[in-house]
């Protein structure tokens, strides 16, 4: 503990217990895919250990109205980023895209890098899509006024606390999530109800927003997003069916801070980067100005082995050890899902077809996707 309390650790569970406890809201609660194998060892489970169903009983036990996954929301991610990187490579548009899902490094190149903006993807974050569709598709379809909806994301990040403040993703009606808590706050709010966690049942997540695939299970981890994103523009460039374990891209596994990839697509080779750890998005970003990368995408995650490794997540002091557990955690989920690629979500296709009309489209634009703005240099 820092004793000047000057390294206090903001919490906002008070906010999340005054929403449940509030009978005009109705409070849905999304967990970010790499909570679900970290979360257990704030009771003293082994890192790894896969507890989704356990904590969709605690969260239902809890008084949440209804409990869904950010899964889903990665999933509709990969249909924009997929679509946006077809549509830039076939139009001869920026290259290499960037992914944008974590906020920490978006902030980064704001701040570091502003004459490449427009190389990040234009698509929300998984959590902050999942926002926008429960105030609007979800809340219509139950008939409840979006004011009364409280969206509150579980996420392994501290970053995005900051990222649902950020004044494009809040000014209108598409306002998307209201409160973030970490794994760390959850896990203190299990114990704060007196549930005992390791002794709970498992549940499943609710609907039409619960459904999800082996692609988004493994966006918690590094090159996870690279991986659903080639899934699913494999598919669609090359009019291929990826079969059984066709759908792993081995080459894009593995925890090393700077790797990378080629993928052959019909008669294109996409060449690949991945970076975990700003230090190494540096070196990509630097390449891509000097007019030297020879990237077609590029995965960035800010914490070294991804998401697994977030800053909000239980500590693990540097421990590679337990960043491998987490990581297979996720590939072995990946590899139990019946479907594992995201644009084979039936409840993601259903939301496209009755709402949002076509990926990429206008409507998709309106709702899913945002902008970066050069930021100060510090
Ligand atoms: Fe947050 Fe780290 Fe994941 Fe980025 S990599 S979204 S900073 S947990």
């Amino acid at each position: 503990v820092c004793p000047t309390a000057a390294l206090t650790e903001m919490y906002h569970t008070d906010k999340v217990w005054a929403a449940i406890n509030d009978p005009d809201k109705h409070v849905v609660v999304q967990t970010a895919p790499a909570i679900r194998v970290a979360l257990g060892e704030l009771f003293g489970m082994e890192a790894g250990s896969r507890v989704t169903g356990k904590m969709v009983t605690a969260l239902k036990r809890m008084g949440f109205d209804a409990v869904f996954d950010t899964d889903f929301g990665a999933d509709v991610t990969i249909m924009e980023e997929a679509s946006e990187f077809i549509y830039r490579l076939e139009n001869n548009k920026t290259l290499p895209m960037l992914t944008s899902c974590c906020p920490a490094w978006v902030k980064f190149i704001e701040h570091q890098f502003p004459e490449l903006l427009e190389v990040p993807s234009t698509s929300k974050s998984p959590h902050i899509m999942f926002g926008t569709i429960a105030k609007t598709y979800y809340a219509e379809k139950n008939n409840i006024d979006p004011d009364n909806i409280v969206v509150v994301s579980i996420m392994p990040c501290i970053a995005k606390k900051a990222e649902a403040a950020r004044p494009e993703l809040t000014k209108d009606e598409h306002n998307n999530v209201d409160i973030v808590v970490t794994t760390r706050e959850l896990g203190a709010m299990i114990k704060e109800a007196g549930i005992e966690f390791t002794q709970l049942p498992d549940s499943e997540f609710d609907h039409p927003l619960g459904e999800t695939t082996g692609a988004s299970v493994i966006f918690g981890t590094t090159g996870g997003v690279a991986e659903a994103a080639v899934r699913t523009a494999y598919e669609w460039i090359t009019g291929d069916e990826l079969k059984g374990e066709d759908v792993v891209f081995q080459q894009l596994r593995g925890a090393t801070g700077l790797r990378d990839a080629t993928v052959k697509m019909g008669d294109r080779e996409i060449r690949i980067g991945i970076a975990s750890g700003l230090g190494n998005a540096r070196r990509l970003l630097e390449e891509i100005r000097e007019g030297k990368s020879k990237y077609d995408i590029i995965e960035i995650m800010a914490c070294p082995g991804g998401c697994i490794g977030g800053g909000g997540q239980p500590y693990h002091h540097g421990n590679d050890e337990v960043i491998k557990k987490r990581q297979q955690g996720l590939y072995q989920e990946d590899k139990e899902k019946k479907v594992r690629k995201s644009h084979e979500n039936r409840e993601v296709l259903k939301l496209y077809e009755e709402y949002i009309g076509k990926p990429f489209g206008d409507k998709a634009h309106r709702l899913l996707h945002t902008h970066y703005e050069e930021r100060e240099r510090i």
